[in-house]
């Protein structure tokens, strides 16, 4: 693992035994995983390449639980980290060798839909698409669609400000949830935001969406509920070049329509997508756009007049609408399959996610084909591009020596292509461990010791999700936030990395 990990605490694996007595009497039955080969599967989530095994996963049943264990924990300093369903792809719940995974899918159910408010209450460990689902019939649904929807949790997409295909229309996470229960490090639960608009203070929901587990734990989440647009059609545009698919993004923007969604694939993309799926699309091309508008028949009609319009001006040689719902989902389908359809032609491959200014595509993706040239690996991308938010997949062998590190180097450069170019580390698969040691390209020391002083406020020992996100983690007391006395420092044995 070429990104270091705060070094195991010898102290904590020699408790082991006595860490696992008491998780058992907090959470009996089934709720404490402590076997060697039980504990396999969680050693890491999506971001494959990083692994190592937790002491013991616990699988708390409600909010009460994770309280206590929290609150234990925190007394007897032994580390946390949160877990839904493993999905990240930055490392966010990579877990701790001396510290409990604490895994949340057991608080799965939907706590109460309020069609008045528009608006539903969830536990964390509620699947993405399991709340569309079960307000579909009432004609309501839950906007934010990661690609992974059908397995990731609200509270991983919480966690990670996760956003989708249909984000540029209606919002990431952080715009799409009204409210929050959390438990904090030292057992206490805090709510914050709910149903009212509006909330005196500072925005401290904001500041808990997309906090990659490490100020709490959240335990409940209410959600904003939409209406289910009347309709919606799609559109296949193909261009012989980048800069021109780029282009037509950027006008049909700037013209004043915000489409539900805009996603571009290069040909290697294109070509893997078709191979696996066959959802139609044209292999003569070398950038491929799905546009999609939605809502009353005659608004699509008119804006898909638009859109191709424009596409037709920038010289798009594939024009091809959908014809019928069926269609329409088979435009998307290929999308949707485009990473297993990468991973059909590559032994591994490394998805990465950062942001750019539109007008900054052409450029990047040129850039990216020289960046392949010189690291010896092959990429292909899939990506939002109404957004500038771009998933390079790099694709490489695990198996021969040297490769994952020349795909990391890689990533690395492309992120900071991101960052001069005026945009950010990541759209919104987090920083995780995955980009911890970039966020000095994006934030100086003034910014990032800031950013720790709000993690020292929520939990001082550092105890929750550690090693994730900050390149250098100090003491909460060298930020000034804790008293020394005599210089004794309140937790001496808090590593640095
Ligand atoms: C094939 C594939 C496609 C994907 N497509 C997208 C996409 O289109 N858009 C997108 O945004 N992401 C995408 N992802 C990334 C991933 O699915 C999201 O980041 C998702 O939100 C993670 O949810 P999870 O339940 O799996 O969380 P996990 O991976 O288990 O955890 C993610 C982070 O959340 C924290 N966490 C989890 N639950 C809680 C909780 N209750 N309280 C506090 N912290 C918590 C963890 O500590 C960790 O830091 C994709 C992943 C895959 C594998």
């Amino acid at each position: 693992m070429p990104v270091k990990m705060p070094a195991p605490d010898s102290r904590t694996l020699a408790r082991r035994a006595q860490i696992i007595k008491a998780m058992r009497e907090i959470v009996p039955g089934e709720g404490v995983i402590d076997q060697r080969d039980e504990l396999a599967p969680y050693e890491s989530d999506a971001l494959t390449a990083y692994a190592q095994r937790p002491l013991l996963v616990v699988l708390p049943e409600n909010t009460a639980q994770i309280c206590a264990i929290l609150r234990w924990c925190n007394d007897h300093q032994v580390r946390v980290v949160p877990r839904g369903a493993g999905t990240s792809l930055s490392g966010g719940a990579l877990p701790a060798q001396d510290g409990i995974l604490l895994a949340l899918s057991r608080l799965n159910r939907i706590l109460e839909i309020d069609y008045d408010n528009r608006a539903a209450v969830v536990q964390p460990g509620v699947t993405n698409l399991a709340v569309s689902q079960a307000v579909a019939a009432r004609g309501f649904y839950y906007a934010p669609d990661p690609s992974s929807q059908i397995a990731c949790t609200i509270g991983g997409n919480v966690a990670e400000n996760s956003g989708g295909v249909h984000c540029l229309k209606y919002g990431m996470t952080a715009h799409n949830v009204l409210g929050l229960k959390i438990v904090l490090m030292s057992g206490e639960i805090i709510e914050l935001g709910g149903k009212a608009l509006d909330m005196p203070g500072y925005d401290l929901l904001g500041l808990a969406i997309g906090s990659e587990g490490l100020l709490g734990v959240v335990t409940e989440v209410t959600l904003r509920l939409l209406v289910r647009p009347q309709g919606a059609q799609a559109v296949l545009l193909g261009f012989a070049g980048v800069a021109a698919a780029a282009q037509c993004v950027a006008d049909v923007i700037a013209h004043g329509i915000i489409p539900a969604g805009m996603e571009m694939m290069d040909r290697p993309a294109i070509h893997a997508a078709e191979d696996f799926l066959g959802a139609g699309y044209p292999r003569d091309v070398d950038a491929l756009l799905i546009v999609e508008v939605d809502g009353p028949q005659e608004e699509c009609r008119h804006l898909m007049q638009l859109v191709t319009d424009i596409a037709a001006r920038n010289g798009a040689t594939t024009i091809r609408v959908s014809a019928s719902e069926e269609e329409r989902l088979r435009f998307w389908a290929g999308r949707k399959a485009a990473f297993p359809a990468i991973g059909r032609i590559s032994p591994d491959y490394y998805c990465i996610d950062g942001t750019i200014p539109r007008r900054c595509l052409p450029e990047m993706l040129t850039r990216m084909t020289d960046m392949s040239r010189r690291h010896g690996l092959r990429v292909a991308n899939v990506f939002h591009a109404g957004d500038g938010n771009l998933h390079p997949l790099i694709l490489y062998d695990a198996n021969v020596p040297g490769e994952l590190d020349r795909a990391e180097a890689f990533a690395a450069e492309i992120l900071r292509a991101c960052v001069a170019m005026g945009g950010v580390l990541t759209g919104e698969h987090g920083v995780g461990v995955e980009k911890r040691d970039l966020m000095g390209e994006m934030f100086n020391e003034v910014d990032l010791a800031h950013q720790e002083r709000i993690k020292c406020a929520f939990d001082p020992a550092m105890l929750l999700n550690p090693g994730k996100v900050f390149p250098n983690l100090h003491r909460c007391a060298e930020l000034g936030r804790m008293h020394v006395h005599h210089g004794a420092v309140a937790f001496p044995d808090i590593p640095r990395f």
